[in-house]
């Protein structure tokens, strides 16, 4: 899920680091051989759902309340989920440190 690059595509160097964006991408810059690449992660951005949402739905989650809850709270919010989605949040992220 998370797919953040975290080493070089030219040299493998786990020395990288970011260096600002343009038009919306992240620009990564390499400390060993100083090549630049833009991140192609933004790994909620592929998602249907923004991060916020799956976040604050495993948060709730966590609190106790029901997916029904969880979807009320998140079109409260102007996002609109099924109960299905909300399970498969909970069965992928469970146990990953996040819920
Ligand atoms: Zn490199």
């Amino acid at each position: 899920m998370l797919i953040e690059r975290t080493f070089c595509p030219n040299c493998k160097s786990r020395e990288i680091f970011r260096n600002g964006s343009s038009d919306g991408r992240k620009r990564i810059v390499c400390r060993e051989c100083r090549k630049s690449f833009y991140s192609k992660s933004n790994a909620f951005h592929r998602h249907k759902f923004p991060e916020q949402a799956i976040l604050r739905a495993l948060f709730l989650a966590n609190s106790g309340n029901s997916p029904r809850e969880i979807r009320a709270a998140l079109a409260s919010e102007g996002i609109s989920v099924s109960r299905q989605t909300i399970f498969s949040w909970r069965k992928k992220f469970s146990g990953k440190g996040i819920f």
